[in-house]
């Protein structure tokens, strides 16, 4: 009887054709098919791991979003709304992308307007925090047109990607939080005004980026290393959120608001107008009026505003955030095993000076500081376990040195 020639149950290839024919049970595999199929199997893991990423991120309803925006952020109710909508469509957004659909959903680019202090940044981390995707937060203040002395709008990618640990997947799905927009407002409202370096070409620089643009980012950083080797990265799907304080953009408003009561009918007045808070009547209109392009504009079509923020939410923010400032100084105290109490009125003396001295949220983080410094240097080599802050303690340590210095500045 001739000797059978072995063969590939697979391909059919004769072991001669083969580099290599491996035995199994009834069956034999060349090198050829094991290649083909391990390229099978990690396409496989590819997508799968793909779906499960967006999988993830879908799992948060609007009002789960809004949740966990309360543990973090006191007050500003509209913006947590607007935002967990925009987060919640950008990212079915990539869900359908994942889909490939006929209907393409927009991006939902977010611009917030409202007063430095107010808890612009804190949303945006929260909201990186909550959806496990790195974060980037830049000053668009340091951005210039290529070529001009500053940074290229492409260092922002730049950071994006080392917030993602250089992992460019996992940078495609981030948070871009653009701080102090209203600095690279065009100056005039007249465009043929001699080029503004860092006005109005940044902001034609940053519309592709908006947009979502295959960008080629130097992975660390710009000039000062001209040879590194670019990496490819695709802002489709990357979140874009735009704050800023936008000064003066209540005068904008008012004159509107004013226009509108007297060009409509004369049943309209301004009475009911909250004067204290102008910003809750913000249109698109008003930021462009204020130096914005209307691309930009138009690229950032969520537009929410911030509330300032009056004594009862300062009042808030010192206890009852997940991290409140109270919160935290009691746990510093508690690792020398000394318990801290800060009375009410001690509390209320803070939020006073802080809104005196027109300090905003940031300043309350100061205050505890200037307040407690005394005592986190003398309590840990002492027998001491327990601190009362009553208001009179909270006034004596503030007099003896920080309110000094504000004074000063005043
Ligand atoms: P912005 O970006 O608007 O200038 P930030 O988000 O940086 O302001 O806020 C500064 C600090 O003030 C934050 O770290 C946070 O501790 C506190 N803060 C401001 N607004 C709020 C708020 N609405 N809720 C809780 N904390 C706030």
């Amino acid at each position: 009887m001739a000797k059978e020639v072995l063969e590939c149950s697979f391909c059919g290839r004769k072991k001669p054709e083969t580099n290599l024919l491996i035995a199994g049970i009834n069956a034999h595999i060349c090198d050829k098919c094991i290649e083909q199929a391990h390229g099978i199997v990690l396409e496989e893991l590819k997508q799968s791991g793909n779906s499960e990423l967006v999988a993830d991120l879908i799992l948060l309803k609007p009002k789960e979003i809004r949740a966990f925006l309360d543990d973090y952020v006191i007050g500003q109710d509209q913006t947590k709304k607007v935002m967990s909508v925009a987060v919640y469509n950008h990212y079915k957004r990539l869900m359908q992308i994942q889909l490939e659909d006929e209907v393409e959903i927009e991006k939902s680019n977010i611009l917030m307007v409202g007063q430095t202090g107010t808890g612009k940044t804190l949303v945006a981390k929260t909201i990186a925090k909550m959806l496990n995707v790195p974060l980037a937060i830049v000053d668009a203040t340091v951005l210039t047109e290529a070529g001009y002395v500053g940074e290229d709008v492409e260092s922002i990618l730049t950071r994006l990607l080392q917030a993602a640990d250089y992992d460019v997947a996992k940078a495609e799905r981030g948070i871009v939080f653009i701080d102090e927009i209203d600095k690279i407002a065009r100056k005039s409202d007249n465009p043929s005004i001699t080029r503004d370096v860092s006005g109005e070409g940044v902001q034609q620089a940053l519309l592709k980026l908006l947009e979502g643009t295959v960008v080629n980012v130097p992975p660390k950083g710009g000039r000062k290393h001209p040879d590194q080797k670019f990496v490819e990265v695709n802002t489709q799907n990357i979140l874009f959120i735009a704050g800023g304080a936008f000064d003066g953009i209540e005068r904008i408003i008012s004159k509107r608001l004013n226009r509108q009561a007297v060009g409509y009918s004369s049943s309209i007045g301004t009475d009911h107008i909250d004067k204290d808070n102008l910003l809750q009547y913000l249109i698109p209109k008003d930021v462009k009026d204020f130096g914005l392009i209307p691309e930009i504009i138009g690229r950032l079509p969520v537009l929410t505003h911030m509330d300032p923020l009056d004594a009862k939410t300062l009042r808030a923010i010192l206890t009852e955030p997940k991290n409140a400032l109270v919160k935290q100084y009691k746990k510093l105290f508690e690792m020398d095993e000394v318990t801290l109490d800060i009375e009410e009125e001690a509390l209320d003396y803070i939020v006073s000076k802080a809104l005196e001295y027109k300090l905003g949220a940031r300043g309350l983080r100061s205050l505890c500081e200037a307040i407690l410094t005394d005592a986190m240097y003398e309590l840990p080599s002492s027998d001491d376990k327990h601190l009362q802050v009553t208001k009179e303690y909270a006034e004596n340590s503030l007099s003896k040195n920080l309110l000094q210095r504000l004074k000063a500045v005043s």
